[in-house]
């Protein structure tokens, strides 16, 4: 499917649920793609992308960022505390806050740098131990911490049970975004960008629709 597609489905599912035109952010998530296919969505215009890999990221997005002045890039994959320097340096937003030793990595190198990309905090909805994220009944707790640490929240990020009717996790996400004064909610993937715009997304993270199928070989 073309951007231009995609683009058309999130505004009229902002529409039907009566949401302010362009109040959903999308987040072309270009991970494992060829750079070929990635060309060619920013030559269509597009300028936001998501990358779930530090090093990856590293590896092709300073050469775009000079050819195309405008490009943000979001990291949406787990973050490791020895490359939050790379991070911070790198991306424009962090979509994968889940932990105390994290968080004040992330403050403190925030300070050291004077740049402070819009940070979000994944929450394990489904409660997946295999999944990152902070359990639903820590976040109000964990939020609340990042807050003390000088650590500027923008929203909360969610990835739900692929075997789960996704609407229940994006609205229990929204529930305690909600209840803690928090605007920004990170939900919604190929499958089901536009149940979650239905519910209040306000960055949709999109990539097999987009650019096709992953390939990892
Ligand atoms: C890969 C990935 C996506 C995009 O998934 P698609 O199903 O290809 O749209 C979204 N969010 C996260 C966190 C991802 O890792």
């Amino acid at each position: 499917m073309s951007i231009a597609e995609i683009k058309t489905r999130i505004l009229k599912a902002e529409e039907l649920a009566g949401r302010p035109t362009g109040s959903t952010q999308l987040i072309a998530v270009s991970k494992v793609q060829p750079n070929a296919r990635i060309q060619a969505v920013l030559e269509q215009g597009h300028r936001l992308f998501g990358e779930n890999k530090v090093q990856e990221a590293q590896g092709k997005w300073p050469a775009f960022k000079e050819q195309f002045a405008d490009v943000q890039v979001h990291l949406i994959g787990p973050l490791q505390t020895n490359k939050v320097k790379t991070a911070v340096a790198l991306f424009d937003a962090i979509h994968t806050v889940d932990r105390p030793k994290l968080a004040k990595k992330l403050a403190a190198e925030i300070q050291a740098q004077g740049k402070s990309p819009d940070m979000f905090i994944q929450v394990n909805t489904g409660e997946e131990p295999q999944k990152a994220g902070v359990l639903p009944m820590d976040a109000d707790a964990f939020i609340q911490e990042c807050r003390t640490l000088d650590l500027p929240i923008a929203g909360l990020m969610v990835i739900p049970p692929v075997d789960e009717e996704a609407s229940l996790h994006f609205a229990l996400l929204r529930k305690i975004a909600e209840r803690n004064g928090l605007t920004g909610l990170s939900m919604g993937m190929s499958s089901d960008f536009e149940r979650a715009v239905a519910l209040g997304a306000t960055h949709v993270r999109v990539g097999s629709a987009i650019f096709g199928e992953r390939d990892y070989n």
